[in-house]
């Protein structure tokens, strides 16, 4: 029987009008159901554990990626609650589409709950359909278990329409809790789609007041977009540290300190990268690198790629090559595009948002994806990148759809990418390992074979 029968006979029964017969079965119905709840959490904490683990002792770490690396254990390991002052009321977002800006002006916090649980995946591959991508099966899991203060504990939820996988989720998670399904423009381009989304977040304010208590004032909005908009400065310096050869970081570390910004007041966010991006000046000037000279420059594109579901990175950079961009939304797509201000009236502060949200975005969820292979190349050239690492995640056919047309595109560039497809469970590692072995030699032969030969020696 499934945990959801279990959970849904044990809220049939009536303890004070049911039968003693019916009282023994609902005793034992709780009792199984706990302890199908207990293993989950033994299982889901000592997987995060062990990945937070390979994260921590992945040679290189900067010293300042401690707290980072601790907010991911508080969540996943320790399954503690974001902090928080004990009246602010969460909101959880699924997606870099939601203004996070409005969910502070509010004085409410946001925490992004799009979850890459191998555990959490397992559960909800019985409650969505089979083709559904393990990102929607991940949350669904995490929702049916109850045992993740950052979902059990959210006053509302802003799920984007931006997939059929996203939209099914929405309507899932309503008869669960309360959940507002944001319409996000598919042509953003097209000026009347982005009134749409104007009037979409104009919309969203009245729902996020009735959360928080608190009314929005042109001072909350505008506070809050500078909160945010100096996150956005401190990502702009960390990568320009990032395009350094040899490099500075390491791309798993770089990868888990932007998870962390899912869980973690801006503030305190923004305050810690100011004291990495210090610690990475340092390094730069005492020549302390974490690659060699020669490592091939790796970036990675594609499906969301969300801790613990870490394997990709790790094996990049466990199997010989430096991850040096990152282009998929939970990297630096989430903060790399400030919000330019131009018109200073409140309406003018909610339109620079809706334009900072949906026209940079680099999401193939929109029609014409020109911008994205723009953004890629743009990284490629800017981070000295030899060879493309795109992710699909099984079942997500927004970014499969795009593969091809990258591939064409980098071939005129002459820069290798392998598609890796995956899911959410640790069977296929071996396999990529492989896969991501043969693909690092591979840039290494061709950078060998680029090299001006020394003169005198022939062949
Ligand atoms: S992949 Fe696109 S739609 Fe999905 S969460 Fe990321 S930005 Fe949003
Ligand atoms: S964009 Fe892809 S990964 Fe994100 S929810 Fe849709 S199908 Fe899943």
């Amino acid at each position: 029987m499934s945990l959801i029968n279990n959970k849904k006979n044990n809220q049939e029964v009536n303890p004070v009008t049911d039968s003693k017969q019916d009282n023994h079965s609902c005793k034992s119905a709780t009792t199984m159901v706990e302890r199908q709840r207990q293993r989950f959490v033994d299982k889901a904490t000592k997987v995060s554990a062990k990945y937070l683990r390979r994260l921590v002792e992945l040679p290189g770490a900067p010293d300042a990626m401690q707290p980072f690396f601790q907010v991911l254990g508080d969540i996943y390991v320790d399954l503690k609650n974001v902090e928080k002052p004990a009246d602010t009321k969460i909101v959880g977002t699924y997606c870099v589409m939601v203004p996070d800006e409005l969910i502070y002006a509010v004085g409410a916090q946001p925490v992004k709950l799009c979850s890459g649980s191998y555990t959490a995946f397992a559960i909800g591959d019985d409650l969505v359909p089979r083709d559904a991508c393990p990102l929607i099966k991940a949350v669904m899991g995490f929702q049916a278990m109850e045992v993740m203060p950052i979902y059990d504990d959210c006053a509302l939820m802003v799920v984007p329409i931006t997939c059929d996988c996203k939209k099914k989720m929405a309507g899932m998670l309503k008869q669960r809790v309360s959940t507002y399904a944001l319409h996000v423009p598919t042509a953003k381009s097209d000026d009347s789609d982005m009134e749409q989304y104007v009037q979409e977040l104009y919309q969203l304010i009245p729902e996020l007041e009735a959360v928080s208590g608190q009314t929005i004032s042109y001072q909350s909005l505008a506070a809050s977009i500078d909160a945010m908009g100096f996150a956005q400065y401190q990502m702009s310096k960390f990568n320009e540290f990032k395009k350094h050869v040899p490099a500075l970081i390491k791309g798993t570390h770089a990868m888990a300190l932007m998870n962390a910004f899912s869980y973690l007041p801006v503030a305190q966010w923004s305050q810690q990268m100011h004291l990495l991006n210090q610690e990475l000046a340092q390094r730069k000037k005492d020549k302390h690198y974490v690659s060699k000279d020669k490592q091939p420059r790796i970036m990675i594109t594609g499906s969301p790629i969300i801790f613990p579901n870490i394997k990709i990175p790790l094996l990049i950079e466990e199997t010989g090559g430096i991850l040096v961009g990152d282009e998929t939304c939970m990297g630096e797509r989430s903060l790399y595009d400030p919000t330019v201000v131009v018109d200073q009236s409140f309406d003018g502060l909610m339109r620079s948002l809706a334009n900072r949200y949906t026209r940079p975005c680099t999401c193939p969820t929109f029609v014409d994806n020109s911008q994205r292979i723009y953004r890629i190349k743009q990284m490629i050239a800017d981070h000295q990148v030899q060879g493309v690492v795109y992710h699909v995640l099984r079942g997500c056919l927004v970014y499969d759809f795009e593969y091809q047309t990258l591939e064409d595109e980098l071939g005129k560039l002459d820069v290798p990418v392998i598609r890796v497809e995956s899911d959410y469970n640790e069977e296929d590692i071996e396999q990529l390992r492989i896969r991501i072995e043969a693909f690092i030699e591979l840039i290494k032969l061709k950078d060998l074979a680029l090299r001006p030969k020394k003169p005198g020696i022939v062949g």
